[in-house]
């Protein structure tokens, strides 16, 4: 086992990775920039180092700046998070030639999954279903060509970048009047904010779920799934809450999903912690790609399957195998987690600022992974997750119970939070009765404005 671990990442996960190292008897090391001095992690780390100015790309993103930190400290392994160099295969690559081990995916293995192009086509020889759509990139300065291409598939139809990645990058097409100037605004996007301007295609489905299966893999080939978890209330495709497992599916059909997701696995020669993600329409799962890191929503999952993600991901990049057998991992209950944003509830504009006050749920089945307590300042340089509040219980309906009394019990002054929204949610008839689609929220904001019914910008 490794003896001391840098936390290459801040925040709420930042925290979550340090208390399974220090479960699991590993020293570790915080890394931090000059706007994240007061975070809690800090004060519980063995050391902190001061990487560098607010900016991510001079701090959080600065590879070789967190290698040295590794080497400085004599460290022996580095935990990426989630976010920032988490799926960036230079880094992975760059930390493994200089010594260190990557607690995540081969380099190889993140570099074909954040190639999404090259990840349908992997998958889909390995057995899997994609949403329909020529799986090659789009021929952009062919406008005859593209149109073509959008006439076969079929309208409404989705541009997508291929290195695009946080719900960023996607435009719906509902017609060919429209199509061309999707993609060259698509291709400006891709380039400035991906570095790359590789578009693909494929069919635009109208309110599919998003369901995801969470897999762990070893280095000796062996891999499990941990079940499947369900993310369709999404805003602009980023995910707000998320559910393990996902309700009301037929579990002949989630075991055949289960059995293509291991042949992927193995196929692909994973090892680590990953998530492959779906789209869940009238009986068909389309896959969309899979993320190679630590999802944020791993908790719901820990929940139900009492499987700790963080030490497992760190037992597997020290050599160890696979900790739990398939026919080891029972499932247990519900779990439901809500992403709380520091935003104003009405028009999602970011709210940095000092928390002035900070009263955490509590109960059984309640847990709450946050970076945050009463004084913290939220800077403004950073995502807006402040954390997550997450319920287990014996089914569905008890973890939307338990939910709402946690969400009626926290309370965060100081800085306007999503938590409003959740409150509302938490009661909502179609909600809690489970199995809404990807465009149920915006559906629900929209109805929610003032007058009903107005368009959401
Ligand atoms: P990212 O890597 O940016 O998260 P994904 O490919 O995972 O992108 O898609 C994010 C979200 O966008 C999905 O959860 C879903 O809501 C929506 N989406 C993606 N592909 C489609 C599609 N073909 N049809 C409808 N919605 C889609």
């Amino acid at each position: 086992m490794f003896n001391k671990i840098v936390i290459a990442n801040r925040g709420e996960i930042a925290l979550r990775i340090l208390r399974a190292c220090r479960e699991l008897g590993i020293k570790t090391v915080a890394v931090y920039s000059e706007a994240d001095r007061t975070q809690q992690h800090i004060l519980l780390a063995d050391e902190s180092v001061c990487i560098g100015p607010p900016a991510a790309d001079r701090s959080y993103l600065n590879a070789p700046a967190l290698i040295s930190v590794a080497e400085v400290t004599d460290a022996e392994a580095i935990h990426p998070g989630y976010g920032f160099l988490a799926e960036n295969a230079d880094f992975a690559e760059q930390v493994e030639k200089s010594g260190f081990v990557f607690i995540g995916p081969p380099p190889d293995v993140i570099r074909l999954m954040g190639d999404k192009l090259a990840a349908l086509q992997e998958v889909q020889r390995l057995g899997l279903k994609c949403v329909p759509g020529p799986r090659t990139p789009l021929p952009a300065s062919d406008a005859s060509a593209c149109r073509r291409i959008a006439h076969e598939v079929g309208y409404p139809v989705l541009i997508k970048a291929a290195m695009g990645g946080g719900g960023r990058g996607i435009r719906v097409v509902r017609g060919e009047a429209h199509l061309l100037n999707a993609i060259s605004l698509a291709q400006v996007e891709a380039r400035t904010i991906f570095g790359d301007e590789t578009l693909y295609l494929e069919k635009y489905l109208e309110d599919p779920r998003h369901v995801e299966v969470q897999v762990l893999a070893d280095a000796y080939g062996e891999a499990i799934h941990l079940g499947s978890r369900d993310c369709s209330i999404q805003r602009r495709h980023q995910k707000l809450v998320e559910e393990a497992p996902a309700p009301g599916i037929p579990s002949k059909e989630m075991e055949n999903l289960y059995r293509g997701c291991m042949k992927v696995c193995k196929g692909i020669g994973l090892h680590s912690a990953s998530t492959l993600e779906f789209l869940y329409e009238q009986g068909q799962f389309y896959f969309i790609e899979m993320n190679t890191r630590l999802q944020v929503e791993h908790p719901v999952t820990e929940m139900i399957t009492g499987i700790d993600l963080v030490k497992e991901q760190i037992r597997i990049a020290a050599g160890a195998a696979l900790g739990y057998r398939q026919t080891g991992v029972q499932m247990r209950g519900h779990a439901i987690e809500c992403r709380i944003n520091a935003e104003d509830p009405q028009d999602f504009r970011p709210s940095p600022g000092v928390i002035r006050r900070y009263h955490p749920p509590g109960g059984p089945g309640v847990r709450l992974d946050t970076h945050i307590y009463g004084g913290y300042e939220v800077p403004p340089h950073y995502d807006s997750l402040i954390g997550k509040l997450i319920v287990h219980a014996e089914n569905r309906k008890y973890a939307l119970a338990r939910l709402a009394n946690a969400l009626a019990e926290i309370h965060i002054e100081g800085i306007a939070t999503n938590l409003p929204l959740h409150a509302d949610l938490a009661s909502d008839a179609a909600f809690t009765a489970g199995g809404v689609g990807i465009c149920y929220l915006e559906r629900y904001l929209e109805r929610r404005l003032p007058g009903g019914g107005g368009s959401s910008s």
